[in-house]
């Protein structure tokens, strides 16, 4: 790399400039100087014309005075003298009918000289310059003069003056273009080299360097560029050797997250094998050895249970903790309807809530249904964490109000207040972190204290956030925003078909089952896995996904509820009976309406049969079997 110096000791760019503005100054002076030359030409010559015409009318004025008194001796005397002035090369006098009269060098007057006389004024033959006036004398005209004088000699002084003052101007342009020339070269040589060298460098291959030897400022520039390519260099290296030394960690890193993900399945696996067999064991002997035991010993075999279940949730709990932060947990987000989630975690916690005589309630908005991106699993293990903790930390007959809300943000809240004993203002901060249980009860409250970290872990994987607002021995109220799915609005009603799909045996026979009670397709659920058929049972939350299930699924029988939020179960059968595809699948009447009215009503429509609830299940069942048989 070829470097020029740092302190440069040429010449400046700012002087060049200056050397360039100077000439060009030159050039300028140098035209004026031409002009002004040229003006003084004029001038003159018209200071000779002058000088000419004084002459002429000086000598006409003394010859009509010798023309007055007839004093032609004098005339002679006069022509004469005038011989003597070296620049007067002619002298013609005229009468007044134009006769020459008297004249010197008469043969340099080679033109028509009576046609000369009628101008009367200046004029050029050749390097003559003649001049023609009136013989006057007190009004009195005589005749006519004709002078001549030569021009050579001031001619080839203006001239000469001119030629000089030209040439000079000619050099000084000369000059000056060629040093700007030069000077511009010079500069654009270097910059344009500069801009090449620069143009060259290609991040991470080799560079050949700055190549150039201005001693000014681009001379610096190139030696900043070079400094700076330099250090471009150096930190493309580190980077390239960081990236190595990256590739290399990552690869372990990945190696190292594989093997803990093995051996968090090994553990899971390894923990529950002897944990099935304690807790497998200690409900047998509940169940077959209760009654041949001692108080004593039920209540320690209840010890057993309890604290068996405590270490398998902990287990669980502690596995997902890690499982989380090894990034081994994996979430499937989809477009979720989040109120069956929610109704589903509240009925299988009315156990608890009953036991610890916590009332549960709703606080919902007048839609039924809400559908967010989440993961329907882990979103679940959210909503159980919350609502089993605002049930554990209530007071007894204390309440869980669980609501919705449409935030501004493209967000839906989840949200459950309790009225429980709060969290204290200096405990808020630590509500996340693992294993911190800070409930007054918490010595006789069961828990691992890795709940709400899950919680906060998964809720943040579903693109969601977790928050809370608490006042001490009033309640608290947790809270979880997901993003709300901006296909629900699109495709609301396909999308509430919240299909669920359990394969009973291996005969393989469809059926749909639109109800909105979850409970009541559980029972269902549980009445079919009698049947003679394998079943699989789909189920959809209202009517209307439930004709798009019923286009999708093509199932072999659909049983219809008849009252349900939205489009009823009648007018669900008369929309199936105008689609050609659908329109022959048998549809049953599933309804808690016993009226004969109703009865005669629906088979009057078409449904191929009409069952009451509560379900009687051998009849059900049998009906169920005909049909699919
Ligand atoms: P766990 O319930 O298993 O102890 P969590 O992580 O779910 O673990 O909760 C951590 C701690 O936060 C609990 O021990 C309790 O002290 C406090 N906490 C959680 N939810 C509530 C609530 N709704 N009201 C009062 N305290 C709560």
């Amino acid at each position: 790399m070829n470097l020029p110096f740092k302190q440069f000791s040429g010449w400046s760019i700012k002087s060049k400039f200056t050397f360039c503005s100077i000439a060009t100054l030159i050039l300028v002076v140098s035209f004026i100087w031409f002009y002004f030359s040229q003006q003084q030409q004029k001038f003159a010559s018209q200071m000779m014309e002058n000088k000419i015409k004084e002459t002429g009318v000086m000598i006409a004025t003394t010859i009509g005075a010798s023309f007055k008194v007839l004093d032609f001796t004098a005339i002679s005397q006069s022509v004469e003298g005038m011989q003597k002035n070296p620049d007067l090369v002619y002298l013609g006098i005229f009468g007044r009918q134009g006769n020459p009269i008297s004249s010197f060098n008469p043969e340099i007057l080679k033109l028509n000289w009576q046609s000369i006389l009628k101008k009367q004024d200046l004029f050029y033959v050749e390097e003559i310059l003649f001049y023609s006036t009136p013989i006057k004398f007190e009004n009195n005209i005589y005749g006519t003069l004709l002078i001549g004088f030569s021009v050579k000699k001031i001619r080839a002084q203006i001239n000469s003056y001119t030629n000089k003052g030209l040439i000079i101007c000619l050099v000084i342009f000369f000059v000056g273009t060629l040093l700007t020339i030069i000077l511009s070269e010079i500069l654009t040589k270097n910059l344009v080299r500069l801009k090449d060298n620069v143009q060259s460098f290609i991040p991470g291959e080799k560079f050949s360097g700055i190549d150039i030897e201005a001693k000014d400022e681009v001379g610096e520039l190139g030696f900043a560029f070079s400094k700076l390519i330099g250090e471009i260099d150096l930190v493309i290296k580190n980077l390239k050797e960081q990236s190595q030394d990256l590739e290399v960690a990552k690869e372990e890193a990945e190696k190292a997250n594989q093997a803990k993900s093995e051996f968090l399945s090994r553990m899971s696996h390894e923990f529950r094998t002897p944990m099935n067999a304690i807790l497998g064991f200690t409900q047998l002997l509940e169940m077959t050895a209760h009654s041949k035991l001692n108080d004593n010993e039920k209540g320690n075999l209840e010890r057993v249970s309890s604290a068996g279940n405590h270490l398998l949730e902990l287990i669980n709990e502690v596995l997902d903790l890690s499982r989380i932060e090894s990034g081994n947990m994996k979430v499937s987000i989809e477009s979720v309807d989040m109120v069956p989630i929610v109704d589903n975690v509240i009925s299988l916690s009315k156990k608890m809530a009953y036991e610890k005589r916590v009332s549960l309630e709703y606080k919902k908005m007048p839609e039924e249904s809400f559908f967010v991106e989440i993961d329907a699993l882990r979103f679940k293990q959210v909503v159980l964490n919350l609502v089993s903790n605002a049930i554990k930390y209530n007071k007894p007959d204390g309440s869980v109000t669980v609501s919705y809300e449409k935030r501004g943000n493209g967000m839906m809240r989840f949200g459950l207040r309790d009225t429980g004993h709060g969290i204290a203002e200096d405990k808020k901060g630590k509500i996340f972190k693992p294993f911190e249980r800070f409930d007054m009860d918490a010595e006789s409250i069961e828990g691992t204290g890795i709940g709400l970290t899950i919680t906060r872990e998964l809720i943040e994987l579903m693109n969601g956030s977790i928050g809370f607002e608490s006042s001490l021995g009033k309640g608290s109220f947790f809270y979880v925003d997901v993003p709300i799915s901006d296909k629900a609005p699109l495709i609301r009603i396909e999308q509430k078909a919240e299909n669920s799909h359990i394969i009973l045996n291996n005969d393989k026979k469809k059926i749909l089952c639109v109800e909105d009670i979850p409970a009541n397709v559980e029972l269902v659920r549980q009445v079919l896995t009698k049947s003679k058929h394998c079943v699989e049972l789909i189920s959809s939350c209202n009517a209307l996904a439930g004709i798009e299930a019923a286009k999708k699924e093509m199932p072999d029988l659909i049983l219809m509820d008849i009252h349900m939020p939205g489009m009823d179960g009648l007018t669900a059968f008369q929309k199936i009976q105008e689609i050609e595809e659908i329109k022959k699948i048998p549809i049953i009447a599933l309804t808690a309406d016993a009226m004969t009215g109703d009865i005669n009503k629906a088979l009057g429509m078409g449904f191929k049969d009409y069952i009451t609830k509560p379900i009687d299940m051998p009849k059900f069942l049998e009906k169920i079997d005909n049909i699919l048989a």
